[in-house]
């Protein structure tokens, strides 16, 4: 059997999206910048994508900048923000992706910004009480504080951050690549200047996503060269890849609480499984809570083998795909920042296992008696 409970890194391809894409890469081929009908035609394809995803996030289409993807988005959102505004003061947290977090060290190493990271409980959540004192005793800030982790699930309140912010007149910035398409995000309800989304997250396809920018808060152009994207990322523009996008944010959010219940349904019958056959497993972060966490993500906590690394492999050999890595032994880098910084035991092996629509019980069963049967080989 092969089973893909690897849906955090990427997600297969919804045939829907497919189909929505495929006519763009064989019938309308134009280069949307020309003014004949061949161009017109991909030109107004693109505009259609842009409203439908301004639509969906009730905001406006020229708030929404097409990128390459999460990263991108990203780096734009925080490099285009330090450059334009002059703050130079940047808080974010220890957890985030490295899109966020080696961005934020680039600008700190260059000199062009202090950096504050605000405290986690030791399951990962953000404490808002520090959020506000760092606020008052740095000033205006760039805060950037992602929706939805990627290792172990955890939401973040981006209202409550994005009120805060709102008070201490200072930017914020969240990274919502693992957020977008699972949750709802009313963009008139969130106090938020930037967010990043990338398809390849929710069915769509790869090297595409989005940043939203609130009209109000005006950056830099972030690719120079022509004038696509409203002069502020020159290139011609991936349409396909747009049109995907937008198809599949579509899909999800036509069908959001269906998916939401059944995918959460597999996640806690998953838990259940694990706590009933594994002796000893936890789970990272908040990621057995079904308010507290993606219903997409979770991180199983193993008990100590004398050979955590092969967890992985052995999965891997059964045909599961998933992913992992331990908080890292002192002295080394390998394993996972996020672990790490929750004081996580590197002794104890950890594996994400991260669901989607086309996941079944059936694969989550086949899952767990394999890990049950490696584990108890080993102990
Ligand atoms: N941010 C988060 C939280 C992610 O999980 C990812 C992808 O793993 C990214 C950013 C980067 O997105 P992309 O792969 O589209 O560059």
């Amino acid at each position: 059997m092969q089973v893909y409970l690897d849906n955090a890194a990427t997600t297969p391809l919804d045939p829907e999206v497919f189909e929505a894409m495929k006519p763009y890469l064989l019938d309308h081929f134009g280069n949307p910048s020309s003014i004949h009908s061949h161009g017109r035609q991909v030109r107004s394809a693109i505009e259609q994508s842009r409203r439908t995803i301004a639509d969906l996030l009730n905001t406006s289409p020229a708030e929404i900048f097409f990128t390459s993807g999460g990263t991108e988005a990203d780096n734009t959102a925080i490099l285009c923000t330090v450059e334009s505004s002059g703050l130079n003061h940047v808080i974010t947290s220890r957890i985030e992706h490295h899109a966020v977090l080696h961005t934020v060290q680039h600008l700190e190493k260059a000199g062009k910004i202090t950096v504050s990271y605000v405290q986690l409980d030791n399951t990962g959540n953000v404490d808002l009480q520090h959020l506000k004192q760092l606020l008052l005793s740095n000033g205006p800030s760039l805060v950037t504080l992602m929706h939805a982790n990627n290792e172990i699930g955890n939401l973040t309140d981006i209202s409550a951050v994005g009120e805060l912010c709102k008070e201490h007149h200072s930017i914020f910035h969240s990274d919502t690549v693992q957020a977008m398409a699972h949750y709802p995000h009313d963009l008139q309800k969130i106090e938020v200047h930037c967010l990043a989304g990338s398809a390849h997250k929710f069915h769509g396809p790869k090297g595409i996503g989005f940043m939203y920018l609130k009209a109000d808060h005006k950056i830099c152009p972030f690719v120079h060269g022509g004038a696509q994207e409203r002069n502020m990322r020159g290139g011609t523009e991936n349409v396909t890849g747009i049109v995907g996008l937008a198809k599949a944010l579509e899909l999800a959010y036509q069908n959001m609480e269906e998916h939401q219940r059944y995918i959460q349904g597999l996640k806690t019958y998953m838990i259940d499984k694990l706590s009933d056959t594994v002796p000893g497993v936890t789970f990272n972060g908040l990621s057995s809570s079904p308010e507290g966490s993606l219903y997409t993500v979770l991180n199983v906590s193993l008990p100590a083998t004398n050979d955590n690394e092969m967890l992985l492999f052995n999965l891997d050999i059964n045909g599961v795909s998933a992913s992992g890595g331990s908080a890292c032994s002192s002295g080394t880098s390998v394993g996972s920042h996020v672990l790490t910084a929750l004081g996580g035991d590197p002794n104890r092996g950890s594996v994400r296992f991260s669901f989607s629509k086309f996941n079944t019980i059936q694969e989550i069963d086949y899952v767990v008696q394999k890990l049950g049967v490696d584990l108890r080989s080993k102990v």
